[in-house]
């Protein structure tokens, strides 16, 4: 018989609660198939086995005995390691995170929670979702489940690989330049960023507060309505969250659009973009005309700022929120009897300090300290980044200015929804690369965000699913954006093109 990891959550749900599965037998499924692949993948930080073959337990007791169950009732769940989870390591990939164990859970996992899901683990991504690879993670990479050489994308690449290797049904992540939707992407999975706002991020370790957003990846579109109807929601703890109400995105994710009108935006398909990747959303262009929808030129003047205005806003912000991780508040502390003793000996300054200089009091030298061994290489770019574009005499020059083409950026999104009811081009500009590829070399690996950060800097939604494969094997991807608050739109126009394909239901070859 077919094993249940191969089935989608929805048609997983249906099973539990037509009893033809126990929530115990199916977490015994994911947790062997994640015994048997995650030492080649390592898509996780922390498997939860006990914790949540005991939850399964429970929610088989309560099914038994006739008593309501939630939404999710006995499925699954990864969450992204920068999501806190009460009494449980949340790392964020980090060093500087290695002991944190939050006092309280995120508000998504308490939904999760009320909603009878499984926590499964906690799974692998870039230091602090700074990252477009999983290889800034302080616990080493995760490998891309359609070929082990090459990155699952980042900074949610566990979440997508856990996904792609049906190691778990569903998981959480985060996007604040791309990072659900670009692993989604090189994953062959579906991916949602919601609108900024729509999802509470209370509980969610910061990057970068203007930009973040916590989505779903599933394999399906329908699997990600699913899952995004428990994240979403109003939360008075997030004085950004949106008042407004959420459609049930899993009753209508299949009714499909009439008269849908697509935007194919003409700064996309420039230098830069690979061909197999440009002539695979080209054909799903075609399969929405073949469905009826009406695909039109339009034009984002101002999308070529995007990398720069994002690596500005992103970093500054990034600056600001690590501040805290100083080992004195916050985080990872140097260890002091070594400090002492390398200033008595007279080398005070500890890493990362100028040399020639007086000698930094100890409590700065603490600090100093915490952070050059706290942080990896790819953070404290940003923060160094940041820090300079914020300071006296750079702000008017980076960081308002950046501010400005934001709003342009917005606009030129705003005049394009007048004339389209969704856009659709590229994820990335390339398949998934090799590991190691890009790592010495951040700026072609900041270039990898050219389709995906616009949506952030604007606080739109935007998905990305599979449309297709690349001669060696590799998925691509398909975005579509859409206009603030319309992930029902989104998701059902994705729908409607996995109802006519079947790249999203191929799975990687090599893991048996
Ligand atoms: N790749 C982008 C970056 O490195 C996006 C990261 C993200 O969305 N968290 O910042």
């Amino acid at each position: 018989m077919m094993s249940p990891v191969e089935a989608t959550a929805t048609e997983l749900l249906q099973r539990l609660q037509t009893r033809q599965i126990t929530a115990v037998e199916l977490t015994q499924a994911y947790l062997q198939r994640i015994e048997r692949w995650d030492g080649q993948v390592r898509a996780f930080l922390q498997v939860e086995g006990q914790a949540a073959l005991e939850r399964a337990a429970e929610i088989d007791r309560r099914r038994e005995a006739g008593q309501p169950l939630g939404r999710l009732a006995g499925l699954p769940v990864a969450l992204k390691d920068l999501i806190c989870t009460e009494g449980q390591p949340t790392t964020c990939a980090s060093k500087m995170l290695a002991d944190f164990r939050p006092p309280y859970d995120a508000a998504v996992v308490a939904r999760l929670k009320q909603a009878d899901a499984i926590l499964i683990g906690k799974t692998n991504m870039d230091e602090f979702a700074m990252g477009s690879t999983t290889e800034t993670s302080v616990r080493g990479p995760t490998s891309n489940p359609w070929d082990l050489s090459r990155v699952p994308g980042g900074s949610s690449g566990g979440g997508a690989a856990c996904v792609a290797a049906r190691m778990a049904p569903l998981s959480v992540g985060t996007d604040t330049g791309g990072s659900i939707r670009q692993p989604a992407a090189f994953c062959g999975i579906t991916g949602l960023k919601p609108t900024y706002g729509r999802v509470s991020r209370y509980g969610l370790i910061a990057f970068a507060s203007s930009l973040d957003q916590i989505g779903p990846l599933a394999r399906t579109a329908e699997d990600a309505a699913l899952l995004l109807e428990v994240l979403a929601g109003h939360d008075s703890r997030d004085s950004t969250s949106a008042q407004v109400p959420c459609p049930a995105y899993s009753q209508t994710v299949s009714e499909p659009l009439d008269g849908l009108t697509l935007g194919v935006v003409r700064e996309h398909f420039g230098e830069g973009l690979d061909s197999e990747v440009e002539a695979a959303v080209r054909e799903a262009m075609e399969v929405y005309r073949s469905r009826g929808a009406r695909v039109k030129e339009i034009s984002l003047p101002h999308n070529r700022y995007a990398i720069a205005t994002y690596y500005v806003i992103g970093s500054c912000e990034a600056s600001s929120n690590l501040a805290r991780y100083d080992g004195a508040h916050y985080g990872y502390r140097t260890d002091e009897q070594v400090m002492r003793s390398e200033r008595a000996a007279g080398r005070p300054a500890g890493p990362g300090a100028p040399t020639a200089r007086e000698p930094d009091p100890p409590l700065v030298d603490m600090y100093r300290r915490s952070r050059a061994e706290g942080f990896g290489a790819e953070v404290k770019r940003r923060v160094m980044l940041g820090t300079y574009a914020l300071s006296h005499g750079y702000y008017d020059a980076y960081y308002l200015k950046a501010l400005q083409v934001r709003r342009l950026i917005r606009n030129d999104f705003d005049r394009a929804f007048q004339e389209v009811d969704l856009i659709a081009g590229p994820v990335t500009p390339t398949p998934p690369y090799r590991l190691g590829e890009k790592l010495e070399d951040p700026l072609a690996m900041y270039l990898g965000d050219l389709y995906t950060a616009s949506a952030n800097l604007a606080g739109i939604t935007a998905l990305a699913m599979p449309c297709g494969f690349s001669r060696e094997g590799l998925p691509l991807g398909l975005q579509l954006q859409g206009p603030p608050l319309e992930e029902e739109r989104v998701l059902r126009a994705a729908a409607m093109y996995q109802a006519a394909t079947d790249w999203h239901q191929r799975q990687p070859a090599g893991l048996g």
